[in-house]
């Protein structure tokens, strides 16, 4: 039973990784997906930003984690500073507070499909340019397609990515792994909108598990499969939680993005 579970929780990432959807046939794909991989890389993007938007009622935590002085936000800066790091003269703009991110309402679904979703996020994300790379990050209420355990999702070709907040909160845990399943659930999903794990971005080693197309072998990264699960996401992400961890990629994710200046 459970290896069953496992085998729908993989065909639904694949298609939802591989795959452009339902959407307007004019945008999404495999070449939309190389061309904006290239343009997010290139030396002469100068901010990389990264925009959130929500649904009333998935409101993303904000604030700080823990007793800490860590605020839930530096996960996804810190983790895209560290990925950019050879990227010289590039800013890093993640919001941190509600009042940076922009509400979208009440959208009423309580299961999404993959046009639904690619036109919820054709409505909101915005344009990049040659200077500024835009990734969309929208919280919403609901699940896709009916499946409690997907916490978030990419479609292959558009610069946008889905939360799906109530199977963040259905995780459980404490309000410090609360903040990091839901954070890690942004890097993981903007890393796939900007090509990690042979989505574009080249890879100086094979890092690409066999098993899950585009997501790594490498446990100790964000990118492993496991952490968008929901059954496995608290076990993936516990070395981070203990250590305080604020960038959540593997030496082997990091490298592939120092690498690439195209
Ligand atoms: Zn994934």
């Amino acid at each position: 039973m459970k290896w069953r579970l496992l085998f729908i929780i993989s065909m639904a990432l694949i298609f939802a990784h591989g795959c452009g959807g339902g959407g307007s046939s004019s945008s999404g794909g495999e070449t939309a997906q190389l061309s904006f991989v290239r343009s997010v890389f290139s030396d002469g993007v100068t901010d990389f930003s990264v925009q959130v938007f929500y649904e009333t009622g998935a409101e993303p935590y904000v604030g700080n984690i823990g007793l800490t002085a860590n605020q839930t936000w530096d996960i996804t800066k810190s983790s895209y500073s560290a990925l950019f790091s050879t990227h010289t003269g590039r800013t890093i703009t993640v919001p941190s507070t509600l009042a940076q991110m922009t509400s979208i309402g009440t959208q009423n679904q309580s299961s999404w499909s993959s046009s639904q979703l690619i036109s919820l996020g054709s409505t909101y994300a915005q344009t990049s340019s040659a200077t500024q790379s835009k990734v969309a990050v929208i919280f919403v209420k609901g699940l896709y397609e009916g499946n409690a355990n997907i916490l978030g999702l990419h479609f292959t070709g558009y610069p946008f990515v889905f939360v799906f907040k109530d199977v963040v909160t259905s995780v459980g845990g404490d309000p410090v792994s609360q903040r990091y399943v839901e954070q890690g659930t942004v890097v993981h999903e903007v890393g796939h909108a900007i090509g990690l794990v042979n989505l574009g971005l080249p890879m100086v080693t094979d890092h690409e598990d066999g098993s899950h197309a585009h997501h790594t072998t490498d446990t100790d990264c964000v990118m492993y499969w496991a952490v968008t699960s929901k059954s496995n996401v608290l076990n993936s992400l516990a070395d981070f939680i203990t250590g305080n961890q604020l960038n959540l990629f593997g030496s082997k994710a990091l490298s592939d993005g120092r690498a690439y200046h195209p």
